[in-house]
């Protein structure tokens, strides 16, 4: 029972079905949920904020914006019937009968949580002030409405019934969170939202790229790093990067690889889709079990060939390095390391120190340095302030990037470590720049496999 002023807030949003119609307009208002698990996971939003609703597969559906500032909801809920229809075409329908995507702009608001009938989405305001700006808060909702199926339905086993007094431990995150990560910018390509050469870019650079970046993936596995989520990934350190990879990370690439090895092996004929079909089925036969890693491997198998089960459950469990440049070949893609060059005559090819800085109240100060880099080998730490490049001074990270890709390299770099001065020689080296290209003259095989990989079928209307 919700007790408030119905006149000060009319509208209240929430996945929870009320007992009677909101439209009524009395106090209390009376929301039902059948048990507590259902009440914690239903987040209800009341205020004046803006709603859109429409119907899909038998199911309400609706778009809640809350936004200091007007935004067009009319686009955003477009886009969500987009996604709507991208991700149940995979199931054949959606498991619910109402769904409530939330959506919070502010100011530099960032991040999302999944939920069994709804998603909480936040994004700065400026995502929804154009299509381009918008497109990863639109794979940022692809995602947490992926979680619908997998993790809110197909989920590791010791993930329920929920037990809210204890850390509950889990080296199946890979699937829950790093096979949604793989998901959320193909099903945003598969939506429209990207074109096939923006999909390979964001793949290059945001996913094998990023990790590329992660000393970490050398220390742990993926799994040890999924079960250690309480003491690692959640109570994150500016170490973190050089000591574990984070499951949604490195678990995205390999169920990327996992997807390519499927296709790979079956000359097209399966990919993950299949499998996650497969564990759907499994889910809905008896819903209240949860699967196991072994079943998920099974599924694998029976999908593929033994051969892929193998490759993907040694991925998983040790620090071995896929070969990505042989994953790409049969799908007639290019892998592509290089230097960044210039980007034109009044834009010098950037450097590459690998470490992060932050402005702190006037101060620029260092919040991670990548193991093995050259800040790293310099003496560089996390928490130190940098006060001057090649003397001179530098107050903000735009400020600290835009001189150091124009002064001569090895250069003095001066910082204070706990109110002690010091100056360190950094040698830069230049920044990476990666590339997944489709090759120009692909076999016949390569130019099957790429487009099935990259298939998008013309969206279903919404049922
Ligand atoms: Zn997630």
């Amino acid at each position: 029972l919700l007790y408030y002023d119905r006149s000060l807030w009319p509208t209240l949003t929430t996945a929870l079905s009320p007992v009677e119609p909101l439209e009524t307009g009395g106090v209390p208002v009376v929301l039902g949920a059948l048990n507590y698990d259902i009440l914690a996971d239903s987040p209800t939003e009341i205020g004046t904020h803006q709603v859109r609703t429409f119907q899909a597969y038998g199911a309400r559906h609706e778009v809640a914006l809350v936004s200091p500032v007007p935004l067009d909801i009319e686009w955003l809920s477009e886009q969500c019937k987009t996604i709507v229809a991208t991700e149940a075409a995979m199931f054949g329908g959606v498991p619910y009968d109402r769904y409530v995507f939330f959506v919070y702009a502010g100011s530099n608001l960032t991040g999302g949580l999944e939920h069994a009938r709804c998603s909480v989405n936040m994004c700065d305001v400026r995502a929804l002030t154009s299509p381009t700006k918008a497109k990863s808060l639109l794979a940022l909702l692809c995602h947490e409405y992926f979680h619908v199926w997998n993790v809110k339905r197909i989920r590791p086993r010791e993930y329920g019934p929920f037990d809210y007094t204890r850390e509950v431990h889990s080296p199946m995150l890979w699937l829950a969170e790093g096979v949604t990560s793989y998901y959320d910018d193909l099903f945003a390509y598969r939506a429209g939202f990207y074109t096939a050469e923006e999909y390979l870019q964001i793949l290059a650079r945001d996913h094998f790229g990023k990790l590329l970046h992660v000393p970490g993936r050398r220390a742990m596995s993926v799994r040890e790093s999924s079960y250690l989520a309480w003491v690692k990934l959640y109570a994150q350190s500016p170490d973190g990067q050089n000591r574990f990879p984070s499951y949604y990370l490195k678990g995205g690439v390999l169920a990327l690889l996992l997807d390519l090895a499927i296709l790979h092996a079956t000359d097209g004929a399966r990919r993950l889709d299949d499998v996650m079909r497969m564990l759907w089925e499994t889910y809905q036969r008896r819903p209240y079990q949860g699967v196991d890693e072994e079943e998920v491997f099974e599924a694998i198998e029976e999908v593929s060939t033994r051969a892929v089960r193998e490759q993907f459950m040694r991925w998983l469990d040790s620090t071995e390095e896929p070969d990505i440049a042989r994953s790409l070949e049969p799908f007639g893609i290019e892998w592509i390391v290089r230097d960044a060059g210039a980007q034109s005559p009044l834009e010098p090819a950037s450097r590459w120190l690998g470490m992060q800085l932050r402005s702190d109240g006037g101060r620029l100060v260092v919040t991670s340095v990548e193991e093995g880099s050259p800040a790293w080998q310099a003496g560089i730490a996390v928490d130190d302030e940098i006060i001057a490049l090649a003397d001179r001074r530098v107050v903000t990270p735009e400020e600290f990037e835009l001189l150091s890709s124009r002064v001569q390299w090895p250069a003095a770099v001066t910082a204070a470590c706990d109110g002690i001065l010091y100056t360190a020689t950094v040698e830069a080296s230049s920044a990476d720049e990666f590339e997944l290209r489709a090759v120009a003259l692909p076999t016949e095989r390569q130019r099957t496999l790429r487009e099935r990989w990259l298939e998008r079928s013309l969206l279903p209307s919404l049922p």
